[in-house]
């Protein structure tokens, strides 16, 4: 976090450059002890099928409060660990840790629960870590089919590596999973990677979504969104939908499935299980 002042000596730093360095490196270090301490956990946010209100899986989101009970969010420890590669333990640990949980809701079912669940990989961690043996080694372990499991996956990932990224989402979908293109609007990239790369689901973010209803300019984009989709044979999942006239709106627009507040905030892996089967009308 070196920044040189514009008239100066270019090693001298800001005391607030020095400040945000330390709070880096403290996080850093904290965040390090919290994956070996198992200090993370993942909630559980379902996604319903906006056609007939049912679950159809869970999206798992880290969470992490440490030992003085201070809780982070993910929006800052999640930068943290890929700045720091933190993320490939970490991701790692999420790709188990959704399985384990996955494998004991079927258990306590008695027989497959009937969601799927979906883990978020980040652009870093796909570059620096093999995914596809990761969750092939957690399916061995556990005894669940990849037709269980939806990869959540960023713009920036693809526009990292093209050619490294293409390959593990080959080897994911050999494996049975869902591939689904999280914040779908906001990274900047060249659309041409839609039709070449196996994705089944654009998710819609929730920047479009918040406000759509008083905002001509925003349904063009989820109608935009919605008829690509459609025309290349994807699914589509709105997030941040917070209210049952959002949750309708867009299930007239044709879009496929939905995630927000207005079904569940992200949730403890009982309560999500609670929630299965239960479905949320339409
Ligand atoms: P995301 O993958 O786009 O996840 C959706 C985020 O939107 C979650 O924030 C969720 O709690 C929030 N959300 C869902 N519905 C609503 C709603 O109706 N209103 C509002 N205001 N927010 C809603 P969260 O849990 O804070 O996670 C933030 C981001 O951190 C995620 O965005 C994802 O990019 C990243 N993240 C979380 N867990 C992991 C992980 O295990 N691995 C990686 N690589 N990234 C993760
Ligand atoms: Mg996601
Ligand atoms: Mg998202
Ligand atoms: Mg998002």
């Amino acid at each position: 976090v070196k920044r040189a002042k514009a008239s100066g000596h270019a090693e001298s730093y800001l005391p607030q450059d020095l400040a945000i360095a330390r709070a880096q490196f403290s996080m850093e270090t904290a965040l390090r002890r919290a994956i070996e301490n198992r200090e993370l956990r993942l909630a559980y946010q379902p996604i319903c099928d906006l056609a007939t209100g049912r679950i159809v899986s869970f999206e798992a989101l880290a969470r992490w409060t440490d030992p003085q009970g201070n809780v982070h969010c993910p929006t800052d420890f999640i930068p943290v660990a890929e700045e720091s590669g933190l993320i490939v333990p970490l991701g790692r640990w999420a790709i188990e840790e959704a399985a384990q949980t996955l494998a004991l809701w079927d258990s306590r079912h008695g027989g497959p629960c009937g969601v799927k669940v979906a883990v978020n990989l980040s652009a870093i961690q796909l570059q620096r870590d093999a995914i596809a043996p990761v969750l092939g080694a957690a399916l061995d372990s556990t005894g669940l089919t990849g037709d269980r499991f939806t990869l959540e996956l960023t713009e920036s990932a693809i526009v990292s590596d093209p050619d490294r990224i293409a390959g593990t989402m080959h080897a994911l979908k050999a494996l049975g999973t869902t591939l689904a293109m999280d914040d779908f609007g906001t990274g900047y990239s060249n659309l041409a990677y839609l039709q070449k790369l196996p994705i089944d689901i654009l998710k819609i973010d929730r920047s479009f979504v918040t406000g759509m209803l008083a905002d001509r300019d925003k349904v063009s984009i989820v109608r935009a969104i919605l008829s690509l989709a459609q025309a290349l044979g994807m699914k589509t999942t709105a997030e941040g939908i917070e209210t049952n006239e959002l949750a309708q709106t867009l299930a007239a627009l044709g879009c496929t499935y939905g995630q927000g507040y207005f079904y569940a905030k992200p949730l403890e892996a009982d309560a999500a299980f609670a929630m299965i089967g239960t479905g949320v009308s339409a």
